[in-house]
């Protein structure tokens, strides 16, 4: 297979629940070199796991938020503090999400520390340099991270204001030098998400149990291993990984490979903590 030049970084890969692996948080490193952060994971999650592949938050200069649940963004004031305290000249990390999810950000780093700001713009410092900035992004609004990678959002179905991601560079095929990576979030079975996927080179979608037990999925907003293979099939994406494991599939996570492979022709990986993927 032709590669991109992209590499993702999975810093948590656990479901809301897991005790067994860090919440969701990973970072895409571009051909470029630009380092992009989907979700912020909880704790120090990205520090630590970031420090562990040699990087550091203090690289990463956009962060593209899929929603406002704390196992996918409660990371963002230990980053902030890490930002601070290390590099404090720094450019600020701009945070791309839903309006809504832009407004919890202010609540959640909201928290008291000394000398910090927070408004709807963003987080600044004492010195009035800002530490991150909030971009509030609509639907379908491309939003211009560098002069060569950009994305884009769609409304799941999760909680209010969660939205999937796309990400792209150099158009949409291989051929012509693109590539692009689609990101489910947090989503129940969410047919229009294989619209935003469509041809993707890669789909990283959750998937919290199979079938069998799929009463959980409808319960908690979430969606089985046939379902993300379902989008992966309609949308024609080139490779799935699944994400946001919980326990039950920590060990042995191949049935829900096996699951997603009986409705998607294509390449099925199942992520974990710390696994590199290049595409
Ligand atoms: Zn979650
Ligand atoms: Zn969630």
């Amino acid at each position: 297979m032709t590669e991109s030049g992209f590499t993702i970084s999975y810093l948590g890969t656990g479901s809301g629940g897991s005790t067994l692996r860090n919440h969701t948080a990973m970072v895409v490193e571009c051909p470029d070199g630009t380092r992009i952060l989907l979700d912020a994971a909880s704790g120090n999650t990205v520090l630590r796991h970031a420090e562990l592949l040699d990087m550091s938050p203090v690289d990463f200069d956009h962060c593209l938020l899929s929603h406002s649940h704390p196992d996918h963004c409660e990371g963002l004031p230990h980053i902030e503090m890490q930002r601070s305290s290390r590099n404090p000249a720094e450019q600020p990390m701009r945070i791309y999400g839903s309006g809504e999810a832009m407004l919890d950000m202010a609540t959640l780093l909201s928290y008291p520390r000394r000398g910090l700001t927070v408004d709807q713009d963003g987080v600044r410092r004492r010195d009035d340099r800002r530490v991150f900035t909030f971009h509030p992004t609509l639907p379908g609004e491309w939003a211009q991270l560098t002069p060569t990678i950009r994305a884009k959002c769609a409304p799941v179905e999760h909680i209010g204001g969660a939205v999937a991601w796309r990400l792209e560079t150099g158009g949409t095929s291989l051929e012509t030098g693109g590539a692009s990576i689609v990101f489910s979030g947090d989503t129940r079975w969410c047919p229009s998400l294989a619209e935003l996927a469509d041809g993707a080179t890669l789909l990283i979608h959750e998937a919290i149990c199979t079938e069998d037990n799929r009463r959980r999925a409808d319960e908690t907003a979430h969606s089985t291993a046939a379902e993300a293979g379902r989008i992966a099939q309609l949308a024609g994406v080139r490779q799935l990984t699944l994400t946001h494991i919980d326990d039950a599939f920590h060990h042995d996570s191949e049935p829900l490979a096996a699951e997603a492979r009986t409705v998607y022709d294509g390449p099925v990986s199942v992520a974990h903590d710390l696994w590199q993927q290049r595409i």
